[in-house]
């Protein structure tokens, strides 16, 4: 089987158990009304649908490169995570916003990394969590960067007067994809969540 027989056999699958049963022909004809929005990386181990277990619907999911979100900066340039998280607070208004990052994760690796091959894209995304390389080790830098995405999510003005007036929450969390664990973000810094 190869590769894309693999995806429409999934595909299948899908139609079968889940199309008529699940709620999409409701959530066509009435719209989405996700309360959540996940800044996920895109790595294939952590897909945010099944280590939650949510189904149609439920999330609105941005994946990127290790999960980062940039500063405010509406420039006019090419800001897809901007723009995917300023439909979900201004069009869509979820209540909370998680930035989900993870262990193992290969973007942070190739931060702390030496003379890596040239990219075109990588380096200049990955420079927003440059200031994580001094803190430690990967685990340290994974949750300082996910800390500083938290952070940037507040430099969003419509994002800070939500929080402020108690419409929206802010998370960042930790999985631990060796041990299967969740770790939030807290003052003190990231502790046991689940
Ligand atoms: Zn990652």
């Amino acid at each position: 089987m190869t590769d894309i027989d693999k995806l429409l056999a999934g595909f299948a699958g899908f139609r079968a158990e889940r199309f008529a049963t699940d709620s999409f022909r409701a959530l066509a004809r009435d719209g989405q009304n996700p309360r959540l929005l996940v800044i996920a990386c895109s790595d294939s181990r952590v897909d945010p649908a099944i280590l939650f277990g949510t189904g149609p619907g439920e999330l609105f999911v941005v994946r990127n490169v290790a999960n980062l979100v940039p500063p405010y900066q509406p420039d006019g340039l090419f800001h897809g995570t901007s723009a995917a998280i300023e439909f979900a607070v201004r069009d869509l208004g979820v209540a909370h916003v998680v930035v989900l990052g993870h262990s193992s994760c290969g973007g942070i690796a190739a931060l702390a990394a030496e003379g890596g091959e040239a990219r075109d894209f990588i380096g200049s995304w990955m420079s927003l969590a440059a200031h994580t390389c001094a803190c430690g080790g990967a685990r340290e830098r994974e949750q300082a960067s996910i800390r500083r995405s938290v952070e940037n999510l507040s430099s969003f003005p419509w994002i800070a007067e939500r929080v402020a007036a108690g419409e929206l929450e802010l998370h960042g969390w930790w999985f631990d994809l060796e041990e299967g664990h969740l770790w939030r973000l807290a003052d003190e810094g990231f502790t046991p969540l689940a």
